[in-house]
């Protein structure tokens, strides 16, 4: 008996050290714990533009976490609900990709920053764009968006279906006018299947909106219209240019007015793309110009087609891109169009054929570097080419039907009276830029030919003219 006692005795004290070291070491677990995912702090402000609308912030600075919550309460139920179950069910799943973390270490601190812009507040609507930062231990951390449209006076969320006329083919329209605007800018129309892509006319393309007072501002994840590392694009699209498809309810400009100025867009459509002004019955000519560019020739040549609203399209070579890049910019304000017309002027045919397909890609590179623009027209040297390098080289060919033999003669009046007696509807002229007898004469040509009525078209453009009266292509 007294053995057993003593037994449970000691047992006893062993499940009371037991019991003591487990708290102890619970307590400190908790208190690391405590220190690696921090202690929540919650702040609720004033809005100091919008008298109406309370800040609440919860910050939290963990050893091995930290976050920053921030959203608006505009004390309309519905809306608030909505924004507050965003806002927390962001912030869970990110506790919960922290709780159940292998890797948490202070060099790579979790982070969470949850961020909002208040992109319009008037009376009638409401529009808050929350831009989400998380860092979960991988290389980069991600950026997401999302943009909450709320119509007051309908107690309603707006999606982009409930902006515009139902019977209205909206989406293509906005397709129409996203991809020209975007397509100005160089560095976004450098991939042009992503732009393409990016603004086709499904809803999907066109769900991140802001209705605002003036603009329908749409948002385009990075990705979506342009490359990954070139991030996200907007685009304002100016409410005049949607009269037509927009609800009437919207146009109205007293009703939306912002409750402070609302500030310029940073890139915003304005006014509709101009459609191309091509007439298909009208006779046309398309003028190209070899060898060049060459600051002084190629410029007159230039003036005088601006002068009659004429395109002309331009073979450059690589060589020559190099000297006087400024020029492709130059060529392509006008609405002109550049070629590709090798590196250095060979005779493809009797270069082994890697390096004749050398000679356009080195080319196609320089045109794309100094312009953000890439031919679809190559124009061989001398015309030589053959069925492999064309293939090789997967560009349209451009050949010509009239050839003055400018480079030879040298005399702009020969010259002049050659392409004018050859001129007819559809053909395509060959000179070459780079001499001064040259556009002298090409001056003249285009002045002539205009006021005899015809239209100074690209090669590009003059093929799309061909197809519309379906007549076979010039040339391969
Ligand atoms: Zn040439």
């Amino acid at each position: 008996m007294r053995g057993e006692l003593k037994v449970v005795s000691i047992k006893g004290k062993w499940s009371i050290i037991l019991f003591a070291l487990a708290i102890v070491i619970g307590a400190v677990a908790f208190f690391q714990n405590q220190q690696a995912s921090g202690t929540e702090k919650k702040n609720v402000k004033q809005d100091t533009n919008y008298k109406n609308v309370e800040i609440v912030t919860l910050v939290n600075d963990g050893k091995f976490m930290r976050y920053a919550v921030n959203y608006p309460l505009f004390h309309q139920k519905k809306l608030d609900d909505k924004i507050q179950s965003y806002a927390n069910s962001v912030l869970e799943h990110f506790k919960k990709t922290f709780s159940e973390a292998k890797d948490i270490s202070e060099n790579k601190r979790y982070e969470l920053n949850i961020d909002y812009d208040m992109v319009h507040y008037a009376k009638q609507s409401v529009a808050i764009h929350f831009t989400t930062y998380t860092y979960t231990g991988q290389q980069k951390g991600t950026t997401h968006s999302v943009t909450i449209n709320y119509d007051f006076q309908k107690n309603t969320f707006l999606d982009t279906e409930d902006l515009f006329q139902p019977k209205t083919n909206y989406l293509k329209k906005l397709s129409y006018i996203t991809y020209t605007e975007l397509q100005k800018d160089k560095t976004l129309s450098k991939d042009q299947s992503l732009l393409q892509k990016g603004t086709a006319s499904t809803t999907q393309n066109f769900s991140q909106f802001a209705l605002k007072e003036n603009y329908v501002e749409f948002y385009f994840p990075a990705s979506q219209v342009a490359a990954e590392d070139l991030g996200p694009q907007t685009l304002a699209i100016k409410k005049t240019l949607l009269k037509d498809i927009l609800k009437p309810e919207y146009m109205n400009k007293t009703k939306n007015q912002n409750e402070i100025k609302e500030p310029n867009p940073k890139r915003k459509a304005v006014e509709l793309p101009q459609k191309s002004k091509l007439d298909p019955n009208k006779k046309s000519i398309a003028l190209t110009f070899d060898d060049g560019p060459n600051p002084e020739t190629t410029s007159k040549i230039l003036n005088a087609l601006k002068q009659n609203k004429g395109h002309a399209t331009f073979f450059v070579l690589g060589s020559r891109v190099q000297y006087y890049p400024g020029m492709l910019t130059d060529i392509l304000k006008g609405g002109n169009e550049i070629g590709n017309h090798s590196y250095n002027h060979p005779l493809l045919t009797r270069l082994p054929l890697k390096q004749a397909v050398k000679q356009v890609e080195d080319t196609q590179q320089l045109i794309e570097k100094a312009s953000g623009y890439t031919p679809t027209h190559f124009r061989p040297p001398y015309g030589g080419t053959n069925q492999d390098i064309n293939q090789a080289v997967g560009m349209k060919v451009s050949l010509w039907d009239v050839d003055p033999e400018d480079w030879k003669i040298r005399n702009s009046q020969q010259i002049i009276n050659h392409v004018l007696s050859h001129a007819a509807d559809g053909r395509t002229v060959l000179m070459h830029d780079i001499y001064e007898s040259s556009a002298r004469a090409a001056v003249k040509i285009i002045h002539e030919l205009t006021k005899q009525g015809y239209q100074l078209v690209t090669v590009s453009e003059l093929e799309q003219l061909k197809k519309e009266r379906n007549e076979p292509a010039p040339v391969q």
